[in-house]
């Protein structure tokens, strides 16, 4: 069955609303938000295309999964708090069983993030779908690429090489282990935002980025944009457990390296406050771990256990659904 724009959107995607800051949603011309006073709005849009961002015939819900936890990701780079969020929607036909499946994901990750959908636009063609999320953060505070500066070092949260092993596996390139099957497959379409990690980073972090296209690609971008150079301890990055069983030791670090999705949060910390975030790690509320250092010259050098320099190339990996 396939039914109207009109229909469309109040049978799918106008919720009632008890979202802060929402003076006017779904329903009129435009949204009507008030940001809480002294925060500032952080802002981001992507655009996922069947085929090219996520594979055709991919479930509707987990497509809605990934695509709103991947935007999460960018606001938890900033170290933004979710509040808001719109929605262009292009469908090739209204299939209500589709759009069923879809809204439930978008909502499920909605509910878990606490942010609200107040608008959007529904349009007719190839598959389609294009978030733009809206987060707070306080006056000044926002973690942006351009702050580390030389002697800070480099941490990353969690583990790293989910993303290339998931794609890995989508790709038939490994067969791992049926428990290992349904974990890289949820880490797909399921990626975490670390959206806390981010807010305890705020005045902490000097810069910061989330690791969509690989740490090496992704650190640069912060070296870029800062004006230094980092070294990297290869021996110390820490390589999801999964990679192990699937890949050699070698094979899985370059993946940890130079793979991408993970959506971990790269950042860097000046000397002074070191101490802080020691005891954040210590106590448990954040899972991060020191893998170099930003210096003066300008290039990103990976230095193995023995501080040899090595090339982050020369390794195959798996690429695509840029
Ligand atoms: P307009 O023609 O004024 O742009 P639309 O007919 O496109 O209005 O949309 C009507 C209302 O429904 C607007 O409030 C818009 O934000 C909302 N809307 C449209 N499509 C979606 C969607 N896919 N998800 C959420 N809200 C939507
Ligand atoms: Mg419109």
């Amino acid at each position: 069955m396939s039914i109207g724009e009109f229909e469309l959107i109040e049978r799918f995607f106008h919720r009632s609303l008890n979202a802060e800051g929402v003076v006017k949603g779904i329903g009129d011309d435009c949204a009507v938000l008030a940001l809480p006073s002294g925060q500032q709005l952080a802002l981001s849009v992507d655009t996922l295309v069947e085929g090219l961002h996520f594979p055709i015939d991919a479930p509707a819900d987990l497509i809605a999964e990934r695509a709103l936890r991947v935007n999460l990701s960018d606001l938890a780079a900033m170290g933004a708090d979710p509040l808001w969020f719109t929605l262009a929607l292009t469908l090739p036909s209204a299939e209500c069983s589709w759009l069923e499946a879809f809204s439930q994901g978008l909502f499920r990750v909605a509910a878990e993030y606490n942010i609200a959908l107040v608008g959007g636009d529904t349009t007719k063609g190839p598959l389609t779908i294009t978030l733009q999320v809206h987060g707070s953060v306080p006056n000044g505070e926002a973690i942006t690429r351009s702050g580390a500066k030389a002697g800070d070092r480099v941490f990353v949260t969690g583990s790293l090489g989910d993303g290339a092993a998931s794609l890995a596996l989508i790709q038939g390139k490994i067969s791992p282990s049926v428990d290992d099957i349904s974990y890289l497959q949820e880490r797909y379409y399921r990626p975490l935002p670390c959206i806390n990690e981010g807010r305890l980073l705020r005045g902490l972090a000097s810069a910061a980025i989330d690791i969509s296209d690989g740490l090496a690609a992704d650190l640069g971008h912060i070296c870029e944009q800062s004006g230094v150079g980092a070294k990297l301890y290869i021996g110390q990055l820490p390589v999801a457990d999964v990679l192990l069983r699937s890949f050699s030791q070698q094979q899985a670090t370059h993946f940890a390296l130079s793979g991408g999705d993970d959506y971990q949060l790269c950042f860097t910390v000046p000397e002074h406050k070191l101490a802080t975030l020691q005891i954040m790690i210590e106590s448990g509320k954040l899972r991060a771990t020191c893998i170099g250092e930003i210096t003066k010259e300008l290039n990103v050098v990976c230095l193995n256990r023995d501080n040899e320099v090595v090339s982050p190339e020369g390794f195959d990996h798996f690429k695509a659904y840029e």
